[in-house]
């Protein structure tokens, strides 16, 4: 009987240790659920802080850039920041980036800065390809995850513009008070590159880089006109001045040489009595377009010295040399026809030749020895070229 119930009393114990580890176990599966369940939402949390610090960094250093954007007037150095800023942050320096501004003229595109990874790589759309004509025509910011898969557009116009593989890109405009200044675009040859994100962020670069840019335009059109003649837009005689002044310290300097050509077109007056003054002024933009193509390429300095009066710097250039392409403009100018009112019509230059430092020591001198030259050649009967 004793024995029955300690058999009893041990098998009750047992089966109390058992449920007991069988509750302990429940708890512990319990536990574990609930560890894993936190594990992953650690997991989803440091994956949302580290998106959130690497926004964090990427809009904090374009507040940094945005503020250098703002520093230079200098059209130039504002656009090269703005690819540097929209390469690094939005293309991981990968791909290639344009930065086409609109030409106020022609309101075309125009490629004005790139940044490429294969720097070999030659872009051919210099007017923008069809995605750009796009972000111009809609005014609108553009994703292009692959492009072979936009219905959008037409794949057979893309191919053959382009000798760089294009699969996805991202481009926005630079727009400041509804003025359509220009776009930014980035491409790369792997489809899906860029993120919703990056469009984002490129927008946020461009509506920052829009006053930037507009600014910097500005001041090299007030630049512009102060160096250049509105009529022909060779250099003022104030700029032209300043340049002869550089030139000659430069000459002595490097114990070098050059010479200056000074044209007055003949008979100007009864030009302009016959045919008008608007037509003279014509005439002026004719021969200005004529002196800039002769010297293109030589580093001349051209300026529209006074009224129908040219003055020329030909760096480098002896006097012999210098007669001799003054001789070759007024050749050129005799020959250029000029149609006025259905009349065909043409005129000559008188033109003088100095050098330094052959006729003068100072830039007054050398100056007043053109001018006496060219002053010669007209009362030797016009239409030729005098040396000092
Ligand atoms: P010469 O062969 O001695 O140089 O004779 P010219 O008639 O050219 O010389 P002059 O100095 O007597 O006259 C220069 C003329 O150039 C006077 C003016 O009518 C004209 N002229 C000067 N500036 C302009 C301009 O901006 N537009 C036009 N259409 N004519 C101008
Ligand atoms: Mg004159
Ligand atoms: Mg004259």
């Amino acid at each position: 009987m004793f024995y029955l119930a300690n058999t009893l009393i041990a098998a009750h114990s047992i089966h109390k240790n058992l449920n007991k580890k069988y509750q302990l176990q429940l708890q512990m599966q319990n536990l574990q659920e609930k560890i894993n369940i936190l594990k992953d939402e650690v997991k989803i949390n440091t994956v949302a802080q580290d998106a959130l610090l690497a926004k964090i960094i990427r809009y904090n250093s374009l507040k940094e850039i945005i503020e250098k954007v703002n520093e230079s007037l200098i059209l130039d150095s504002i656009a090269e920041s703005l690819l540097d800023i929209g390469y690094s942050l939005v293309a991981n320096n990968k791909g290639t980036c344009i930065l086409y501004l609109v030409d106020p003229r022609t309101q075309r595109l125009s490629i004005f800065k790139t940044k490429k990874e294969d720097n070999s790589l030659i872009i051919k759309s210099k007017e923008g390809d069809i995605f750009d004509l796009w972000v111009l025509k809609h005014s609108s910011p553009l994703l292009v995850e692959n492009i072979k898969e936009d219905f959008r557009f037409d794949l057979e116009k893309i191919e053959p513009q382009e000798s760089r593989a294009i699969s996805s890109l991202v481009s926005a405009p630079f727009i400041s008070e509804n003025k359509f200044l220009g776009l930014f675009r980035l491409d790369n040859p792997e489809p899906g590159f860029y993120s919703l994100d990056d469009l984002r962020l490129l927008v946020t670069i461009c509506d920052l880089g829009a006053v930037a840019l507009e600014s910097g335009e500005l001041f090299q059109r007030t630049q512009d006109l102060a160096i250049h003649d509105g009529l022909t837009s060779l250099y003022t005689k104030r700029y032209f001045l300043d340049r002869l002044k550089e030139e000659l310290k430069r000459s002595v300097r490097q114990d070098s040489y050059f010479s200056l050509l000074m044209i007055d077109i003949d008979n100007f007056k009864n030009y302009n009595d016959t045919f008008g003054h608007t037509a003279g002024d014509m005439v002026l933009r004719t021969l200005s377009a004529a002196i800039t193509d002769s010297f293109k390429g030589h580093g001349a300095i051209a300026s529209r010295f006074g009224g129908e009066e040219f003055c020329i710097i030909l760096p480098h250039i002896d006097k012999k040399k210098a007669s001799e392409a003054a001789e070759k403009l007024r050749l050129k100018i005799e020959k250029t026809r000029i149609t006025l009112r259905r009349k065909e019509a043409s005129i000559t230059v008188s033109i003088g030749v100095s050098s330094f430092p052959l006729d003068a020591g100072d830039e007054e001198e050398i100056i007043m020895k053109a001018d006496k030259a060219m002053y010669a050649a007209k009362q030797k009967g016009r239409n030729r070229v005098i040396d000092a």
